[in-house]
């Protein structure tokens, strides 16, 4: 499968950021901590923090039917699709610190499918935004569920949390596994095997 990661300007409906708002509190944190915000490494940095934000939560602007637009296609297929490995960013809403991991995501088609480079983009549009792991996972098997309308739909998102990392007692595992499973994948276990034989050999393949 080629998945094009150039970023599309028409999915994107502007920034709907405040960079001031946002540069302003980053320069409170900054003071907050006690450092100087006036010393060259960190002048330019509530700027840089706030138009790296405008990225990392692009999702808000981000319009699933733009998305998805014209790539919606009739066709008698109905074997599981499965575009596995999916790599996503995002952040906790917790704490702001990123989470990261895979993706994996499949359907069962009834009738319709969807253009395969969109399944990634989808999970781009709900990485980019203040997250929690099990909430993600659900949205992007809900979206898929209402788009295609299928036989059944299976999410699974692998994910290391930097906050469990890097905060308090650090014996805390940081990886985490959610799943979401509509329909086929839900009701017959066969399916659901199938699915989770898929994604754990390629598990294996990428060591
Ligand atoms: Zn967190």
């Amino acid at each position: 499968m080629e998945v094009d990661d150039d970023f599309d300007v028409r999915e994107f409906d502007g920034i709907n950021i405040d960079f001031e708002a946002a540069k302003k509190a980053v320069l409170e944190v900054i003071k907050a901590v006690g450092e100087d915000p006036e010393r060259e490494g960190l002048r330019n940095t509530p700027d840089r923090v706030s138009r790296m934000y405008a990225e990392l939560l692009s999702g808000y602007s981000m319009d699933p039917q733009k998305i998805i637009n014209g790539a919606l296609f009739n066709i008698n297929y109905d074997e599981m699709v499965l575009v596995r490995d999916i790599e996503f960013y995002s952040l906790c809403e917790h704490h702001m610190l990123p989470f990261l991991g895979r993706a994996h995501v499949a359907y069962i088609p009834k009738g319709k499918v969807i253009g395969l480079s969109k399944i990634p983009r989808l999970v781009d549009m709900y990485a980019r935004r203040l997250q929690v792991q099990e909430r993600m996972t659900r949205q992007i098997a809900d979206l898929l569920q209402e788009t295609l309308e299928p036989q059944g739909v299976a999410v699974v998102v692998e994910a290391m949390h930097l906050c469990s990392m890097m905060r308090g007692v650090k014996k805390h595992d940081a990886r985490m596994t959610t799943s979401a499973m509509h329909g086929a994948f839900r009701a017959n276990l066969a399916t659901r095997q199938e699915f989770l034989n898929n994604i754990s050999r390629s598990r294996v393949m990428l060591g």
